[in-house]
């Protein structure tokens, strides 16, 4: 099969730009030529049709100097390069790119852990290292430090900070946890952030800053460099964990479940990650759908009911935990009861007795940084394998949480979709998860999907609310609704975009911002 070619490239450039690129890094770390293997760089659960954003061709290098040569030659060329760390992205592109024809640069062979340092509780990698091989060689070298993993705990540590993940555990918000950064920007300069710009510095993980400005925040969530190292603080192990569950009874309970959280995490009471979980997120871990309805569009309240009385479940689930010497969480638990404990038909569950169900399990895993692929298990609810995830940011407000609520599952439902989702208060904000799900092999629901997910959007934006993060086909819709002062954020993004990266190579339209030689044909800023 032919490869899909930027329009600026013949297919002799393209091969000579490949050809010159494995020569320099070695045969084997490339995959072009329609070879299969490149199929398994597409997203295989979005909304797009099957096969777009397979890539032109992959290439794996392995360190500075290799990515630096790699570069060289798609400056000469104008070959589009899409960084990934782990690829595991998925509900926002896996390892796809942004369009059919780039090539994929997989920092998966960069995968050392350089150092980790158990006194000040820190762990400076390579992109490549995942969840999973952090925690395992913390296991194994006796190390009493935690990682705060995503679920599923497939992907990594630095493309997951890079793109602003979210986890479980005290460490929740990953960008803000992470503490400098190596990064190699398209004309293959190499620099460090904060202190790691000293050269004899002990300092480059223990102090965010430097001297001067920030630079960190540019690399996230953009095209205009490739983090090569980062660094990341670890939490201790405590003396003690106690993670709990509430369960509500009634939908509208969320109003008074949100405003009483609030106080309760700005105060920094609960620790962790504060999460709000609907029936159905929660149901989707232990059944099908069919088990409990066979019929078209979404669920209906009387099998609702029955997953709940099964299950012993809410209409809201909440999940936090308690960290600490036992006294001092017999304490806070007090507090809780007497909060959040006391809504009318509220119900706290501790560890022991939740012990079999699976929900609980993974939660409790992720609340104390053991990675795991349970919420995986979730896709199996409507079969076909199709997600996508809309999160929007709000205020932690009762009012804005019903509000989105109410505004979503209409939708979700009008659409014929179940509403499937949860509520995370990281410490003053709220991202709202909406897990769209639809069948991939039915082309109608698959379209469907993929047209009420530009309708959310638009709509969210009217009523003031933006999405933290979104999948590679709705990155332009999305930049848009960040309008204020005529779009002024975007065009600064765009003209750092040709500061940086002036021959337009590196990860063209990610985020929405499109170097100049595409901009005519992209760009919606103008
Ligand atoms: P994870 O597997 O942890 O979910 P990915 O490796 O899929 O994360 O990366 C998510 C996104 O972050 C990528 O699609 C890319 O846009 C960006 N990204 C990942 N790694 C890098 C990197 N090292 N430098 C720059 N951008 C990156």
């Amino acid at each position: 099969m032919a490869a899909v070619l930027p329009d600026w490239l013949s297919p002799q450039q393209f091969s000579t730009a490949i050809d010159e690129m494995a020569n320099a890094i070695g045969k084997q770390w490339v995959i072009h030529d329609g070879d299969p293997k490149l199929r398994s760089y597409r997203d295989s659960f979005s909304t797009l049709p099957g096969d777009a954003n397979v890539p032109s061709a992959v290439i794996a290098p392995d360190g500075i100097e290799d990515i630096q040569a790699i570069l060289k030659i798609a400056n000469e060329y104008r070959v589009p390069l899409w960084p990934i760390s782990t690829g595991r992205n998925f509900a926002y592109g896996g390892p796809a790119p942004r369009m059919p024809g780039y090539v994929v640069l997989d920092l998966k062979r960069m995968n050392r852990i350089l150092e980790v340092n158990e006194e000040y509780a820190y762990a400076l990698v390579e992109p490549g290292v995942s969840y999973f091989q952090l925690y395992e060689y913390l296991q194994k070298n006796n190390i009493k430090l935690w990682i705060d993993p995503a679920a599923p705990g497939w992907g990594g540590i630095v493309g997951n900070t890079l793109e602003h993940g979210v986890g479980y555990t005290p460490y929740g918000d990953h960008f803000m946890m992470h503490c400098g950064m190596e990064v190699v920007l398209p004309d293959g300069t190499l620099f460090r952030t904060g202190q790691g710009s000293l050269p004899e510095t002990e300092s480059w993980q223990v102090f965010q800053y430097g001297f001067g400005p920030i630079l960190d925040g540019v690399f996230s969530q953009s095209n205009f460099g490739i983090v090569t190292k980062m660094g990341m603080w670890l939490m201790p192990e405590p003396p003690g964990y106690m993670p709990f569950l509430i369960t509500y009874e009634n939908e509208d309970d969320l109003a008074i479940i949100t405003e009483t959280v609030r106080p309760l995490k700005v105060n920094m009471v609960i620790p962790n990650g504060a999460f709000t979980v609907d029936l159905l997120w929660d149901a989707a871990v232990k059944v099908s759908k069919r088990q409990y309805y066979s019929g078209k569009g979404p669920i209906p309240d009387s099998a609702r009911k029955k997953i709940m009385s099964d299950y012993k479940l809410g209409q809201w689930n909440f999940y936090a935990a308690l960290y600490g010497p036992p006294p001092m969480m017999e304490n806070t638990l007090q507090v809780i009861r007497d909060t959040l404990g006391a809504i009318p038909g509220a119900r706290l569950w501790t560890a022991e007795e939740r012990k079999h169900d699976a929900a609980f399990q993974y939660r409790a895993k992720l609340m104390r940084g053991e990675p795991n692929m349970t919420e995986f298990g979730l896709m199996n609810w409507v079969g076909g394998g199709g997600h996508i995830n809309f999160s929007p940011i709000s205020p932690t407000t009762g009012e804005d949480a019903m509000r989105q609520y109410e505004m979503i599952k209409k939708r979700s439902h009008e659409y014929g979709f179940d509403y499937i989702g949860e509520f995370a208060v990281g410490w003053r904000d709220m991202h709202h998860v909406y897990m769209l799900m639809f069948d991939r092999t039915d082309e109608e629901e698959r379209q469907r999907a993929h047209e009420l997910f530009g309708l959310l959007i638009d709509e969210a934006a009217a009523a003031g609310y933006g999405e933290y993060r979104t999948h590679l086909a709705f990155m332009d819709q999305v930049a848009k609704t960040y309008s204020w002062n005529d779009h002024a954020l975007w065009k600064l993004n765009e003209r750092l975009k040709d500061a940086f990266d002036p021959n337009g190579i590196l990860a063209p339209g990610k985020q929405g911002i499109w170097p100049a030689h595409m901009r005519e044909k992209h760009s919606w800023t103008s």
